[in-house]
């Protein structure tokens, strides 16, 4: 008599989240086309754009783009944190800010009334949106390792398709990521 087939095994949980970032880095990680099917051979979504789920559930692996510019930011980085076993800051703007962080310089409040109020174009008593169901602004773009512990980075802005595969081909494997020759860059 044969004996009956291993079980397969488990699927990985992957959570992906873009704060205060451009999506690019989630339309990279597509970029990584037909290898796709392979991906979900291995790992089932959670929250994603991809699947707009709007809580994170239990997660072996969360993917972080963006930093945080606002107190919603903080919010869902926390919810992620608490609930991905493994959480990687991916791009530039995870890591130290990226291009948002270029406010940093300026005062927000300068800030908001120049774009709300002082531009051309403007209706006249044009006010600075206070709708409390707005998140706030925080006074400086933070890259989300000053608020929690982040197991990886995957820098670049955006990191390539193959760096996203070789990254988490790696984590899929057990293994410590290591992106080869040109995979690993900071632009
Ligand atoms: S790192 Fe670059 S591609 Fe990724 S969110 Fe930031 S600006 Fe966009």
């Amino acid at each position: 008599m044969n004996a009956a087939p291993p079980p397969a095994p488990r699927k990985l949980r992957l959570a992906t989240v873009s704060l205060a970032g451009c999506f690019g880095c989630h339309m990279s990680f597509l970029d990584i086309d037909e290898r796709l099917f392979a991906l979900i051979e291995r790992v089932e979504f959670d929250r994603s754009p991809l699947t707009d789920l709007k809580a994170v559930g239990r997660c072996d692996i969360g993917l972080v783009e963006g930093g945080l510019c606002n107190a919603e930011n903080v919010q869902v980085l926390r919810e992620f944190r608490a609930h991905c076993k493994t959480l990687v800051a991916v791009g530039a703007c995870a890591i130290n800010g990226g291009l948002p962080a270029q406010r940093n310089h300026l005062r927000i409040d300068e800030l908001l009334r120049a774009v709300y109020q002082q531009r051309d174009g403007l209706a006249a008593g044009a006010q600075v949106p206070d709708d409390p169901e707005l998140p706030l602004p925080l006074n400086r773009v933070h890259p989300i390792h000053e608020v929690v512990h982040i197991d990886y980075s995957l820098p670049g802005c955006p990191p390539s398709a193959d760096a996203f595969w070789q990254f988490l081909t790696d984590l899929m494997a057990g293994r410590t990521p290591q992106l080869g020759h040109g995979l690993m860059h900071y632009d």
